[in-house]
């Protein structure tokens, strides 16, 4: 079994509930959708990256453990176009020791994710209609079930929208009443990322706060721009 990974590499984990953890990306190669802010250019094309093995992952995953290390971050790319190529990583390092798991999905592919096993960590993607020249409401709703897979696999899930300083307000609400009434009572968190760079919002600060009273309305909402980028790391 291989799968095309464009990068292995250790840094901090910039986005989310686990900002500031020290994690190992693995990032797969290959996407699914095609969002116009993605900052993954290169490994969106599964062409772009390299043939590997589960066994070539997890040495290079022991060759970059260090000791804060808190967990190990599946991203991409889309990395649930890959389940069992995953599920045989975390086998083959749990043998070792148990690491904690974090996969950072787009939510799209909802019967990939109910393949997945061990992971502790979900951040889904909620994908606004501005985020692409063609949207449709089944990539909704299959984050939407994708939520609810990893809820019952008890999996600690986040969702994550991304706003751009031309996003319209009553988008996002639209949006997060839908995501609300799916996720009531199982403490799902929503996370608004304003888009970087983030010397784009100047001016623009009072909208940041604005998604977030409006957010705040329906669910457990906290503002988190990509801290990894201010900090100069990967
Ligand atoms: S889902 Fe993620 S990797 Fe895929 S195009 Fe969108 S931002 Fe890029």
């Amino acid at each position: 079994m291989k799968a095309p990974i464009s990068e292995i590499f250790s840094s901090i984990q910039g986005e989310g509930i686990l900002i500031g953890r020290r994690q190992i990306f693995v990032r797969f190669s290959g996407c699914n959708l095609d969002c116009i802010y993605c900052d993954t250019l290169d490994s969106k094309d599964k062409d772009h990256g390299n043939l590997l093995s589960p066994a070539n992952v997890v040495n290079k995953i022991n060759e970059l453990v260090t000791p804060d290390l808190h967990s190990i971050s599946f991203t991409g790319g889309e990395p649930t176009l890959y389940p069992e190529f995953i599920n045989e990583v975390i086998h083959r390092v749990n043998l070792k020791t148990k690491i904690k798991t974090l996969l950072e999905t787009n939510g799209s592919i909802y019967k990939q994710i109910n393949l997945l096993n061990n992971i502790d960590y979900a951040s889904i993607d909620i994908k606004l209609p501005e985020h692409f020249n063609e949207w449709n409401l089944d990539i909704f709703e299959s984050e939407l079930k994708s939520v609810e897979i990893l809820v019952e696999k008890r999996v600690k899930v986040y969702c994550k929208i991304v706003v751009l300083p031309s996003t319209k307000i009553n988008d996002v609400e639209e949006v997060v009443i839908k995501l609300s009434k799916r996720v009531s009572n199982n403490n799902v968190p929503l996370i608004i990322q304003p888009s970087s760079p983030i010397n784009h919002w100047k001016g623009k600060e009072k909208k940041i706060l604005k998604f977030s009273e409006i957010c705040g309305k329906y669910m457990d909402v906290l503002t988190i721009p990509q801290v990894h980028k201010c900090l100069g790391v990967d």
